[in-house]
């Protein structure tokens, strides 16, 4: 069987954020935002009344990691990937100040991952590597792997026919693609 270096995003393609954070908007700021109304990569949009650094000061406290979750699915299709051989890499576009409590709860939601696994790199067209799974539709275009699209609201009106790029929607399914491509 070929092994693979697969990327994988962390923030919702692993690690539940945008329902955690909107969750603490609505509750501070009293609005009933969800999910499915995130359309767009730039959540501030669904707050108009809000300015952007009341929109992303969650993400600047540790505590709000420490309280994300795991995408359903993951840590047990993630394992498999890792016992079937594969390296795994996870490769997270975050902002300094918060990727050591993310890595942190990455590290408790994943416990058979390694810090040296968790890479933090903005521009992941510069990473090596055979696959990579990601939400952000600009994360997947002009890269060298084969490309698969999380499917999150942010990015359901983006044609990903039109780039080489797949759609999926669970673990279960990206498992199933990777075992077929490798057998
Ligand atoms: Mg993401």
């Amino acid at each position: 069987m070929k092994r693979l270096t697969i990327l994988c995003d962390a923030d919702d393609t692993i690690q539940e954020l945008t329902e955690h954070w909107l969750s603490e908007l609505n509750c501070k700021h009293n609005y009933h935002v969800k999910k499915e109304d995130i359309t767009s990569w730039d959540v501030t949009k669904a707050f108009p009344g809000l300015t952007p650094e009341e929109v992303l000061e969650p993400l600047y406290r540790d505590e709000f990691w420490d309280r994300t979750t795991s995408v359903e699915g993951s840590p047990y299709y993630l394992k498999k990937l890792v016992d079937d051989g594969h390296k795994l890499l996870i490769v997270t576009a975050s902002n300094p100040e918060t990727f050591e409590a993310k890595t942190e709860k990455l590290l408790e939601l994943f416990p058979f991952l390694t810090k040296e696994q968790i890479i933090r790199e903005n521009n992941k067209q510069s990473v090596k590597g055979d696959i990579l799974i990601d939400d952000g539709v600009h994360n997947l275009i002009n890269g060298a792997y084969i490309k698969f699209l999380y499917h999150q609201p942010n990015n359901s009106g983006f044609n990903e026919k039109e780039h080489d790029i797949t759609r999926v929607y669970s673990w279960k399914e990206i498992y199933e693609r990777i075992c077929h491509m490798v057998a």
